[in-house]
C-alpha cells in the first residue's frame, strides 16, 4: 500500500507519542511490503536496519528469574479509535498507568497486529495487541497480548466494529474496559527490545504475555479486512536474554 504524504501526516497526528517519533522521520514513508528496506533510506530510522535489540522476536529459551508483572489501574473510557493507516489504535486519556519494578508508566494508547508480532516458540497468532506506555524519561513500556480465535472479547468487537475504514479518528459511545483483552494467566516474557516499525527505537521494555486471549474470528477477519498483514517479520535475539516469570 503506498502512502500518500497527506495520509501520513495525518496518521503522525493521529498518534502523539508518534509526534516526536515522526518528526525524526517525515517524509520517510514506509509500509510492510517495503520491510526489507526500513532504515534503508532514511538516517532517522536507521535502527530498523542495523540496530541488535530489535523487536518483535521469537520467544524460546526463556529464563526463569524473580520478575513481577506490571501493576496496572488502568480507567474504563470511551477511547478515541483511530484508523491511522498503518493499524486500528485506540488512544487513552491522561491518567492510566503501568508501575514495574518500581518505576511508573502512563498508559498513551494500544493497538492491533495482523498477525501477531511475537512468536512462542516459532508459533504465531492471529493478532497480537500492544499497550504503549511511556516513562518520564522516554522509555516505554509495552505489554503484548496475544489474541487467538476463540470465544468472543467484547472490548475487541467493540473496538473493530467502531474503526473507521479509512483513515479518521472515531470516539467509543460508551467506556470500555481494556484490561479485558490481558489473560488472565500472567505468565510472561520479559526482554529489552524496540518500536516494530520505523524508526524502530531501542526504547522498549517489552512484557509479553504468555497466554493468548480469546477472540472471535469475526473479528479478526474484520480487522484482517483493514489491515491484511501490519506485523513485523521476527528479528534476531543477537546477545539479548529472554527472561519468564
Ligand atoms: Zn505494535
Amino acid at each position: 500500500m503506498a502512502f500518500t504524504r497527506r495520509s501520513f501526516l495525518a496518521g503522525l497526528a493521529a498518534c502523539p507519542l508518534c509526534a516526536a517519533t515522526a518528526r525524526a522521520s517525515e517524509g520517510a514513508h514506509w509500509s510492510y511490503e517495503d520491510v526489507q528496506s526500513w532504515g534503508a533510506r532514511d538516517p532517522a530510522a536507521r535502527a530498523c536496519a542495523v540496530g541488535a535489540e530489535q523487536s518483535p522476536i521469537d520467544l524460546k529459551g526463556a529464563v526463569k528469574a524473580d520478575i513481577r508483572a506490571p501493576t496496572l489501574t488502568w480507567k474504563q473510557q470511551a477511547f478515541e479509535i483511530v484508523n491511522n493507516g498503518y493499524t486500528i489504535q485506540a488512544d487513552a486519556a491522561p491518567g492510566s498507568f503501568a508501575v514495574s519494578e518500581g518505576r511508573k508508566f502512563e498508559l498513551k494508547q494500544f493497538h492491533f497486529h495482523a498477525p501477531s508480532e511475537h512468536a512462542i516458540q516459532g508459533a504465531r497468532t492471529a493478532m497480537e495487541a500492544h499497550f504503549v506506555h511511556a516513562g518520564q524519561d522516554g522509555a516505554l513500556l509495552v505489554l503484548g497480548a496475544l489474541l487467538s480465535a476463540g470465544a468472543k472479547n467484547q472490548a475487541l468487537a467493540t473496538i473493530v466494529g467502531a474503526a473507521p475504514e479509512k483513515e479518521g479518528r472515531e470516539r467509543l459511545k460508551s467506556p470500555i474496559d481494556a484490561s479485558t483483552l490481558l489473560p488472565k494467566k500472567r505468565g510472561f516474557f520479559r526482554y529489552e527490545g524496540s518500536l516494530t516499525t520505523p524508526p524502530c527505537s531501542e526504547v522498549v521494555n517489552w512484557t509479553v504475555f504468555s497466554t493468548p486471549v480469546d477472540v472471535a474470528s469475526a473479528d479478526i477477519d474484520a480487522f484482517r479486512k483493514l489491515f491484511p498483514m501490519n506485523a513485523r517479520p521476527l528479528q534476531e535475539l543477537h546477545r539479548r536474554i529472554v527472561l519468564r516469570n
